[in-house]
This record gives structure tokens, sequence and C-alpha cells, in this order.
């Protein structure tokens, strides 16, 4: 297994070994085909994880809506078609629930991915990613399996995508506006304790989300390169909901906050909730032991303490 790794540097790449890795666009831009097709003839991976993507906070999304797309698209496009026409053996690639209808009936599951139109605020963004799992579904189509001159089959690739919900874990971007919950409240609570000041919580509080720990996704991404076959999306969750109240209460034990914490209800709380079964992960590793969120908050923090003069903040 020869594997190339796109997105190296990103929150679940760095988690991720291989024998490729590439990490930005100043080394190759998968934008441009040119650059992408050269790279697969020149390294000849038998498999692929493809992380890389165009990402960004919600204002970023809603400026750059055309950007997001074109991006997206390109990237994707030329990875998996580079991928094709070098005789890759299998690639995992990765979406996100943000990409789900805005509307869809919770839990959410794996087929409810085209159901609808994506949230306004992203759809640049979400559209793309749902042609990345079209792209993979018709390549699984057309060039998965063939017949071979006597009727034999041939197996000659096979395109998988992922849906991870929120993930969290070291070397993510912890900017204070334009980045997830976890990060961004990490940062909060670390300025509060620095500077004895409240620590300010977007909205009530009440909304739920299921988070996931960045080396877990690592985990299991590397168990679905070796042995998962399905070719639909599979949801990468443990489908437990964690309530932001209660997300807040384990930074700040983390932390060793000791200060006010304030629910800035003028702040949107966004979505109530985005509960997914994570049925179908489970038959695949049943019983999987994913990292609990406070040990997984309490690595981050204590990363986050240590690497705040140089990560992405
Ligand atoms: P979402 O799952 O796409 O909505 O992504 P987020 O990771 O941005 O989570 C948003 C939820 O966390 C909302 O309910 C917010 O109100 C709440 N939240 C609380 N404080 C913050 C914060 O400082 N930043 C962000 N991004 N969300 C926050």
């Amino acid at each position: 297994m020869k594997t190339l790794l796109t997105g190296a540097n990103g929150l679940v790449g760095s988690t991720l070994d291989a024998d490729i890795k590439v990490s930005g666009r100043r080394e190759v831009d998968l934008r441009n085909w040119e650059e992408t097709y050269n790279l697969f003839k020149k390294e000849r991976p038998t498999h692929v994880i493809h992380t890389a993507a165009r990402v960004g906070g919600l204002a970023a999304n809603i400026h750059n809506m055309g950007e997001f797309f074109y991006d997206n698209m390109m990237i994707n496009l030329n990875v998996l078609e580079a991928a094709r026409r070098t005789d890759v053996k299998k690639v995992v690639s990765f979406l996100s629930t943000c990409v789900f209808p805005a509307e869809v009936e919770y839990p959410i599951t794996e087929d409810k991915l085209h159901e609808g139109e994506p949230h306004l605020s992203n759809y640049g963004y979400a559209y793309a990613k749902r042609m990345l799992d079209v792209q993979a579904r018709a390549y699984n189509d057309q060039y998965g399996i063939s017949l071979g001159g006597l009727g034999f089959m041939s197996f000659n690739g096979k395109y998988i995508s992922v849906i991870p919900t929120n993930i969290y874990g070291p070397n993510d971007n912890f900017e204070l506006e334009n980045s997830h919950v976890v990060p961004a409240l990490i940062h909060k609570c670390y300025l509060a304790k620095q500077n004895k000041t409240d620590f300010m919580v977007w909205g009530s509080g009440e909304p739920l989300r299921e988070f996931i720990y960045a080396d877990d996704v690592g985990d299991l991404t590397q168990l679905i390169l070796e042995s998962y076959e399905d070719e639909t999306p599979l949801i990468l969750s443990n489908s437990q909901e964690v309530r932001i109240r209660d997300l807040v209460k384990i930074i700040v034990e983390a932390m060793e906050y000791k200060g006010r914490v304030f629910f800035d209800e003028s702040k949107p709380d966004g979505q109530y909730k985005k509960s997914t079964n994570n049925s179908k992960l489970q038959t695949f590793v049943p019983g999987y032991r994913f990292t609990s969120l406070k040990k997984g908050i309490e690595q981050t923090v204590k990363w986050f303490i240590k690497n705040y003069e140089s990560c992405r903040k």
C-alpha cells in the first residue's frame, strides 16, 4: 500500500500517516489539472485519502460563494480523475455534515444527503462537496468493476466518501470569530483567564451538537482505507448529542478557569440540533471506543496552551 494524503496539515490530515503528503497549494495546486495529474503520475499511489478542501467559517462562505464552489469542484474533479487515470485502488474522500439539506428529518442518515437544498449560507461549498459524492458514485458505476475479455470481472478502483460530524482537536483553526465552536471557545476561555474578564459564549447554550476527536477520525479513516468496502457514504460520529452549555463546562474545567461565564443571546444559536444516526459505522466497527469529550478537550486545551504562539488563530 502506498498512500497519498491531501490536506496533510489540516485537522484530520495531521492525525494521519501517509507515504506522500500534500499540504498546501504552494506545494501542489490541486485546482490545477496538470499539477494534480503530474503528482499522481510521479508518485503512483495505490491509495488516496482526500481531505483537502477550501474551507472557512460562516462569513468566509457567504462572501466567497463562487470561489468556494469553484475551488472545491476543481480540487475534487482533479483528484478523483487523476486517481482513476493512474489506477489508484481506493480513494477515501471527506464531506461534512453541513452539506446535508437545511431542512432534514433527524436523525440524519447517509441516504438524506441529496434530499433538499443545503443551507443558503454555504450552498457553494455544500453543492461542490455533494458533487464529490456524485462523482464517486459515477466512477464506481462506470469504472469500479469491468468485464475482462472472457467475461472475467476485474476490479479497478473504489471511491468512498465519509461524512464526519463536528471534528475538533490539536492543529485546528482557533480564530475567535471564524472558527468552529470548540476551538473558538477554547481560545475565548484562555483569553478570559489571562485577562481576568468574563468568558463570553455565543447564544443560549441550548443547541445540541455531536463532536468527534480528530485522532478518532484518523483511526477510523485508516480502518476504512484498509477494509471498508461499501461504496455509499459513511457518517463518522459517536451520535452522542452534547449541549453547548455542557461543552462549556468541560472547557472551563480543562482550562481551570474560575471566572464568570456569560451567554450572549444577541449572538446566533444556529440550527438547534444536527443529530445523526451512526448505525452504519457501528456495523463496520462494532464497539469502537471513541475518545470521550472530556479527554479530547483536555488534550486539545493542553496542546493549545503549549502551542499558543504558533497555532492558527
Ligand atoms: P455549526 O455546527 O455549523 O453550527 O458549527 P459551530 O461549530 O460554529 O457551532 C455553533 C454552535 O455553537 C451554535 O449553537 C453557537 O451558538 C455555539 N457557539 C457558542 N459560542 C461559540 C463561538 O464562540 N463560536 C462558534 N462558532 N459557535 C459558538
